[in-house]
C-alpha cells in the first residue's frame, strides 16, 4: 500500500528538481500519481513547482473532479488522466517545458533516434503530438495515438513534454533524459556532424531493451527504415554514415592503433577475451532473463566481439541508472 503523505512529499521533491533544472517557469508544469480506487494525487494550479508543500497537493477522481487537497488542482489534469486511462500499468506522469526539448516541439522537428544508447533504451523514439489549446479534452487526446505506439515520453507541439512510468521518479527522469539528449543534439548541430549507430547495433539495443522489459514499437520492425527512420529533417545535411565499429581479429585482439601495436608491446602478452572483467546481467534493477547472457561462451571471435560490445553497453547503462537512482 502506497503511503499518501510520502507520495505527496515525493511530488514536492520532484517539483523542486524540475524547477531547479529550469524545466518550468513561474507556475508551469504538473505531476500526478495514481493512488488506486479511482483516486489520483496531482499538483495544484497557480503554485510554483519549486516551492510545493505536501498540503498543497490535490486529490481528484478519475474524471478530474477535485475530491481533496487545500488548493485547486492543475488545469492540465485531463492530459494526465488520458495516460492513466490508456495505460493501466502506468502510475506516474510528469509534464514540464524543458527548454531544449521544447525547442524541437516549437520547431516541429522530430527528435532523431539511434544516436545515444541510453536514450534508445530508456525512452526510445519521442514523437510530437499535434497542437491543441492546453487544458481541454481535445488537447488531452492529442497524445493518444502515441501512447498506443508504446511511447513513454511525448513532445507537445508548441508547448512542452509529458512523460510517464510506473513510479514518479522515473517519469521525471524521462524528462531529464530527453532534455539532456536534445541539448546534446543541438550542440552537435553546431559542430556540424551527427552519426547514427548502425542498424545491427540498434537491434542489439532493442534486444536488450526487450530483456529489461521496457516496451518499444520497433521490437517487431522488419526493414532498416522501420528501425532507423525518423528525425530526417534534423539529420538533413549531416553525415549519415554509421559510427565505425570496433574490429576484433581472430586472436581476440583489437586491430587499429591500440596499445598492442606499439613497438614496446610487440611480442608481449596481450589481454585475451577470457580475462576481460564480467558485469552482472542486471539492468535497472531487473535481471536479464537467461543469466548466462553476458558470460556465454563464444565459438567464434566474431561472436566474442559482439558479446564484449554488449557487456560494455550494459556497463554504461547500469552506471547511468545507478547515477540516476543516486539522484
Ligand atoms: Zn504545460
Amino acid at each position: 500500500m502506497v503511503n499518501e503523505f510520502e507520495t505527496k512529499k515525493m511530488i514536492c521533491e520532484l517539483g523542486r528538481r524540475m524547477y531547479n533544472k529550469g524545466y518550468v517557469a513561474a507556475n508551469d508544469g504538473n505531476i500526478s500519481y495514481r493512488m488506486g480506487n479511482g483516486r489520483f494525487l496531482c499538483t495544484p494550479t497557480g503554485v510554483s513547482k519549486g516551492f510545493l508543500k505536501p498540503d498543497d497537493i490535490a486529490t481528484v477522481d478519475d474524471t478530474g473532479k477535485q475530491i481533496g487537497g487545500g488548493k485547486p488542482r492543475t488545469s492540465e489534469i485531463l492530459l494526465h488522466l488520458e495516460i492513466f486511462h490508456e495505460l493501466p500499468d502506468i502510475d506516474a506522469v510528469a509534464h514540464a517545458h524543458p527548454p531544449h526539448a521544447t525547442a524541437f516541439a516549437i520547431a516541429g522537428v522530430d527528435v532523431p533516434s539511434c544516436i545515444l544508447p541510453e536514450v534508445e533504451i530508456l525512452i526510445g523514439r519521442v514523437p510530437i503530438a499535434e497542437y491543441d489549446t492546453p487544458g481541454g479534452k481535445d488537447f488531452a487526446e492529442t497524445i493518444l495515438p502515441h501512447l498506443r505506439r508504446k511511447c513513454n515520453t511525448i513532445l507537445l507541439a508548441n508547448h512542452g513534454a509529458v512523460a510517464c512510468d510506473k513510479d514518479l521518479e522515473h517519469a521525471y527522469f524521462h524528462l531529464e533524459t530527453l532534455d539532456m539528449y536534445c541539448q546534446i543534439l543541438l550542440l552537435a548541430k553546431q559542430i556540424g556532424k551527427v552519426q547514427q549507430i548502425s542498424e545491427p547495433k540498434v537491434r542489439e539495443l532493442l534486444d536488450l531493451k526487450k530483456r529489461i522489459g521496457i516496451p518499444d514499437e520497433r521490437f517487431d520492425c522488419q526493414g532498416e527504415r522501420c528501425v532507423m527512420g525518423g528525425g530526417d529533417e534534423f539529420l538533413k545535411g549531416f553525415s549519415m554514415q554509421p559510427i565505425p565499429q570496433h574490429q576484433t581479429s581472430a586472436d581476440g585482439h583489437g586491430r587499429g592503433s591500440g596499445i598492442a601495436d606499439l613497438p614496446s608491446q610487440q611480442g608481449q602478452p596481450q589481454p585475451q577475451g577470457e580475462s576481460l572483467p564480467r558485469f552482472p546481467a542486471v539492468v535497472a534493477g531487473r535481471t536479464i532473463p537467461g543469466g548466462d547472457y553476458l558470460g556465454a561462451s563464444s565459438t567464434t571471435a566474431r561472436k566474442r566481439a559482439a558479446e564484449d560490445e554488449t557487456e560494455r553497453l550494459v556497463q554504461i547503462i547500469t552506471e547511468k541508472i545507478i547515477q540516476m537512482s543516486a539522484g
